[in-house]
């Protein structure tokens, strides 16, 4: 006889993790199914956040690699940087983030883990669902679990709430990084807790580029960009290489990993996030946002709604999962849609000299107004910006 769970979750993303370890401290038996053997072989996700979602989610200290305060902003012919004297965020250790959620998962003993098994198929009972995991590259008959309720948390996949459904169309992106060992002499001078941000054509055609501390001398250094471009481009790491020899002109180095990965999303939500007893969260209902590809924070904040929702259905207080859609889209408002809209024209339609001025007049705003623009999607902000700069006109 086949095991059987409250909920089963599949892929320990930030966002499966996360459910499965809130389902399990409420009491639920859960099952954590994860397609990778290890969290090294996908370490892809910069894991650049800010500081609250530390309190906000209990993180310990052990999931970061680096604390940051300051952010700054280079296009090909200016750059400017905004301080704070706290810190502002955290760049996480993407892999260790992915073992402490899982392992405290775990140590409840309600959540059994499974690394290195994937979702195959499932069938809908009477009032479970029987699923088909399939061990790496098996071929055979797999194993069955049981479960009442399904959580795809897949990420850009969404394999269970697409199984045997047509997808529909995305906008995709693509992202890669190199985790890079410099000298002490660079990262003395280069600073550790500055988050840099490389924009226009000049640094990365259609996307932007990236380079974040990770301690010790150790730096994040990406390019990304939407896959929807029209003219052709070199790949990503001919701009990564680019910026580590002409841009941060750096002799001794060490590339300690290459990774990366395909962020897929609908800038409006406009799938289901819920499909019977099966509820998607993080990537898996485009919870990341486009302005900045921040994906972690929110995909937390999927899978604890998420959590709430499958508890008040599971204690008989709501008929149904499918309030969690609605306040998920409480959650992302029109903020989603006007940072992927802001997103396609500062990496798609503007030129160098455009983004020059953009950088200069964004110099008037604070360090706190601009986090609220990037991190927030504050974009009132911006008309404060305009107010500011009519004002130097006049004066
Ligand atoms: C290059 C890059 C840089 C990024 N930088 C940042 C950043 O600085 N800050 C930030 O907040 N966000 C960043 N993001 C986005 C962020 O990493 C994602 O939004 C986040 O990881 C989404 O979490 P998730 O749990 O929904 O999905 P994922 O992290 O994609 O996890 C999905 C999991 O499901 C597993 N899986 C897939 N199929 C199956 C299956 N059939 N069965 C079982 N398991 C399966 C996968 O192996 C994976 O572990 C970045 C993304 C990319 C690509």
């Amino acid at each position: 006889m086949p095991k059987t769970y409250d909920v089963a979750v599949f892929g320990a993303g930030p966002a499966g993790a996360q459910c499965a370890r809130e389902l399990a401290h409420k009491g639920y038996q859960v099952v954590l199914v994860e397609k990778m053997s290890n969290f090294l072989a996908n370490n892809f996700s910069s894991a650049g956040s800010v500081y609250e979602v530390l309190e906000h989610f209990d993180l310990p200290k052990s999931t970061i690699s680096s604390y940051w305060k300051s952010i700054k902003l280079t296009s090909a012919g200016t750059e400017h940087i905004w301080t704070a004297k706290r810190p502002l965020g955290v760049v996480f250790d993407f892999a260790k983030l992915r073992k402490f959620l899982t392992a405290d998962a775990k140590s409840t003993g309600n959540c059994r883990v499974l690394l290195g098994w994937q979702f195959s198929s499932y069938q809908k009972t009477d009032d479970s669902y029987q699923c088909v995991i399939k061990k790496d590259g098996q071929t055979s008959m797999g194993e069955n679990i049981l479960a009442k309720i399904l959580v795809d948390a897949t990420g850009p996949a969404r394999s269970v709430l697409h199984y045997q459904k047509n997808k529909p169309r995305y906008v995709s992106a693509t992202g890669i990084e190199y985790l890079v060992q410099t000298d002490p002499l660079f990262s003395q001078s280069f600073g550790d807790a500055t988050l840099q941000f490389l924009l226009g054509q000049h640094f990365q055609p259609h996307g932007y580029a990236w380079i974040f501390p990770m301690g010790d001398g150790i730096y994040k250094i990406g390019t990304g960009g939407y896959n929807d471009r029209k003219t052709k481009t070199q790949s990503l790491k001919y701009y990564i290489d680019r910026i580590i020899k002409n841009y941060l002109q750096l002799k001794k180095y060490q590339i300690l990993d290459v990774h990366g990965g395909t962020v897929q999303f609908r800038p409006n939500h406009q799938e289901p996030f819920v499909d019977g007893k099966i509820v998607g969260v993080g990537d898996a209902v485009s919870s990341v946002n486009a302005l900045g590809f921040e994906g972690i924070r929110h995909g937390l904040h999927s899978a604890r709604t998420a959590a709430c929702c499958i508890d008040e259905y599971l204690k008989n207080q709501k008929p149904s999962l499918d309030h969690y859609q609605r306040l998920m889209q409480q959650y992302f408002g029109r903020k989603w849609y006007w940072s992927y809209w802001l997103s396609r024209l500062v990496y798609m339609q503007f030129g160098d000299n455009t983004l020059d001025k953009i950088i200069t007049m964004l110099r008037l705003l604070t360090t706190e107004e601009l986090v609220e623009i990037l991190f927030y999607y504050r974009f009132s902000n911006v008309f404060k910006l305009v107010f500011r700069q009519l004002k130097t006109l006049f004066k």
